[in-house]
């Protein structure tokens, strides 16, 4: 059971107040599972799953702050 958050702690924010926009990076759950590399007792490298908030969106499933220069630009 995980939960995520209102607001990514930031005031005022302008991407907690919106409610439409997904984060893409956890897909809205506030969480994601990325692999890690691990080692075992062997000595031998595994990949272990682990589950963290997601920094993308501050735990809060919304998106936050997409990369600069990813907004499509026109030149008309
Ligand atoms: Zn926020
Ligand atoms: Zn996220």
């Amino acid at each position: 059971m995980n939960e995520k958050r209102d607001r990514c702690g930031n005031t005022p924010c302008s991407w907690c107040d919106r409610d439409d926009w997904t984060c893409r990076f956890c897909l809205g759950s506030g969480w994601w599972r990325p692999e890690k590399p691990h080692r075992d007792n062997s000595g031998g490298l595994t990949w272990a799953r682990v589950e963290e908030p997601c920094r993308m969106c501050g735990n809060t499933g919304k998106e936050h702050d997409p990369l600069p220069g990813s907004a499509p630009t026109s030149h008309r």
